[in-house]
């Protein structure tokens, strides 16, 4: 015998169609919704750390290219881990870059912050 199948929202027993989740569209739609919205949240929080970590960058990056140390950024409560992409220089150094502000690790102290316009280095 087939295992018995439940709606994913409310735990009804489904009927008809083995590709059916749901026992109405009802709850088709409040579990949806609720999907949604568990993305929403999480790119509104993301999106609220690269915010900021660009208005560190913008901050402290007045001139278009600086170099400062780590704990400066760390004071400023930038986040290292998010950044919307990357690049390698023709060196062969990776810049990390939150929009248009990026930042390459130069030594285990010091961080270059380099302002790129329009297009991608
Ligand atoms: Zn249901």
């Amino acid at each position: 015998m087939l295992p018995e199948r439940r709606c994913l929202e409310c735990g009804d027993v489904l009927h008809g169609r083995s590709d059916k989740k749901f026992c109405c569209d009802q709850c088709r739609n409040t579990y949806n919704n609720r999907q949604a919205g568990v993305t929403f949240s999480s790119m509104r929080r993301i999106n609220r750390i690269l915010k900021r970590n660009l208005t560190v960058l913008n901050g402290l990056n007045k001139k278009g290219r600086v170099t400062i140390s780590r704990d400066e950024l760390l004071k400023k409560e930038f986040n290292f881990s998010y950044f919307t992409h990357m690049a390698t220089s023709h060196q062969g150094r990776t810049y990390f870059y939150c929009y248009d502000q990026g930042y390459a690790l130069v030594d285990a102290n010091r961080v270059l912050l380099v302002r790129k316009r329009e297009q991608h280095p």
